[in-house]
């Protein structure tokens, strides 16, 4: 029998892993994709990576993701962004109106009262008739106000209520200095690594026992093990197979528990995780990269965040409409012929369902549209877009705060509380980016859990 389980071998499992492993505990990863990683996915690209998934780290401070890359020397430090705000008809804002409306949203966002149930898009979407600054201009605070719901994925798109809300805002910690850390063109993959100890010598790598392809269906928590003082976990897998452990550590997306809680435990879960997991929100972002056959603007790193007017929108027919929900292009660190072209929300859940050359075709038109006014566009060699909303093993992006949940109940708090034995013993352990207290959404929240709940096991290993 093994003494921990860890279910999904993500950011968060893999950290979780190590720490076991160094602490002596005998330890195994269940994983149900056919590679470890999950929301971290570096993929080849010519003769470096990009990432499908988490980019960059996000913050010099406080940040376990830093704390262990940097002293191995393997992040790069980001360089002021050359940016052109683009509208949608192909003309520029300058930079200084552009920069004078965002402060003053920011700054609407930094005054309001955090202490309720309120969404930050309402809050936004209020300021545009009552703030000086966005007043002057309400078509074009307008667009500003749809670009900074996108760009900050505000979400709430269907339902207001399950838009990311003001209290989330001091809930969540910025890790502050540099957030653009990059990793020199070898992707993310590089923090799995770390943790499976392969920098800075690959052959001290440490050995973690993984089982791929092991989608877990159902967690068992309330049996006794005959002879054993020990509570014992039974873990199920699709394909059949059993698992026992003492403890399982639980690193599934807020998204896949949306799905799956009902099902997953035997006995249930109690009533005020189940309201955290409602109530939690996962936003969706997918990324466009569009490869050209040479890069065409003025300088890098370029960014050209995209602000749409409907009269623009309506010279996009209904199935291209996804189109018009991509705010924003920037170029990537070491692939000088490469745009990413993000996009947020409904528009994301539309762009998956289109096949990859609909989306090369749209990404065309929107440069044909919007680019071409201003710039000497090269054209498209190929693209790669994400789907994470499909991908049944995250089901989005990263979790939020909702006005529902600040309404009813719920939090990371209460999501990362173990399920107990009578003996106070932990059986069922939650890691994963949405139970961090205060780095949610990011993959050193992701570290910094799988390290929490790994810490909390040791404790209780020890004390038996
Ligand atoms: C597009 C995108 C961009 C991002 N950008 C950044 C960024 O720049 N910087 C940053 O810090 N963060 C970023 N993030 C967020 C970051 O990737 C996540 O917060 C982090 O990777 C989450 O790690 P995790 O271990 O909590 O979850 P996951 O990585 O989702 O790990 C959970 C694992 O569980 C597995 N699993 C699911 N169901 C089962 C099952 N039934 N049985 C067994 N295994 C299962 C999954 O396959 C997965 O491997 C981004 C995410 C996305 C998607």
């Amino acid at each position: 029998m093994m003494d921990v389980i860890v279910i999904g071998c993500g950011a968060a499992g893999l950290a979780a892993m190590r720490k076991l492993h160094d602490a002596g505990l005998k330890v195994l990863g269940l994983e149900a994709a056919d590679r470890i990683g999950g929301r971290v996915c570096s993929v080849e690209f010519g003769d470096k990576f990009i990432d499908i998934g988490a980019a960059w780290c996000h913050g010099d401070q406080d940040n376990e993701v830093f704390e262990l890359a940097n002293p191995l020397g393997l992040l790069g430090r980001s360089e002021p962004l050359n940016t052109f705000y683009l509208l949608s008809d192909g003309e520029l804002v300058a930079a200084d109106k552009a920069e004078q409306i965002l402060t003053a949203l920011d700054d609407e966002v930094a005054k309001a009262d955090k202490y309720n149930s309120r969404t930050i898009s309402e809050c936004v979407r209020q300021a545009e008739h009552t703030n000086e600054i966005l007043k002057k201009d309400p078509k074009l605070s307008r667009s500003f106000v749809e670009f900074y719901e996108r760009d900050n994925h505000l979400g709430g798109q269907d339902d207001p209520k399950k838009g990311k809300s003001l209290r989330g805002v001091i809930e969540w910690w910025n890790s502050y200095k540099d957030v653009m850390l990059n990793w020199k063109g070898k992707g993310f993959k590089t923090i799995l690594e770390i943790l499976m100890n392969k920098y800075p010598d690959p052959t001290k790598e440490i050995p973690l026992q993984i089982h791929l392809n092991k989608e877990v269906d159902n967690i068992r928590w309330d049996t006794i093990h005959r002879g054993l003082d020990n509570p014992l976990v039974q873990v199920s897998c699709k394909d059949g197979s059993l698992y026992a452990a003492k403890s399982v550590i639980v690193t599934l997306s807020v998204g896949v528990l949306k799905e799956r809680y009902a099902n997953l435990f035997n006995p249930p879960l109690p009533v005020e995780k189940v309201k955290s997991i409602q109530n939690l929100e996962m936003c969706i972002l997918d990324k466009i990269y569009i490869e050209f056959e040479k890069p065409w603007w003025p300088k890098s790193p370029a960014n050209f965040p995209l602000l749409w007017r409907d009269e623009d929108k309506a010279k996009f027919s209904a199935g291209e409409k996804w189109v018009t929900e991509i705010f924003g292009l920037l170029s990537v660190d070491y692939h000088p012929n490469v745009l990413l072209a993000w996009i947020y929300g409904n528009g994301a859940v539309l762009m998956e369902k289109v096949s990859e050359e609909e989306v090369k075709a749209g990404v065309q038109k929107l440069i044909d549209t919007v680019l071409k006014k201003q710039f000497d566009v090269a054209p498209i060699k190929k693209i790669i877009r994400t789907q994470w909303a499909q991908n049944p093993l995250t089901r989005g992006t990263y979790a939020h705060r909702t006005a529902l949940l600040e309404e009813n109940g719920g939090s990371a708090l209460i999501l990362s509380e173990p399920l107990y034995r009578s003996n106070r013993f932990p059986v069922v352990c939650f890691a994963g980016e949405a139970t961090s207290h205060h780095k949610h959404s990011a993959v050193h929240g992701a570290i910094e859990s799988g390290f929490r709940e790994a810490e909390r096991l040791i404790e209780s290993f020890q004390k038996l």
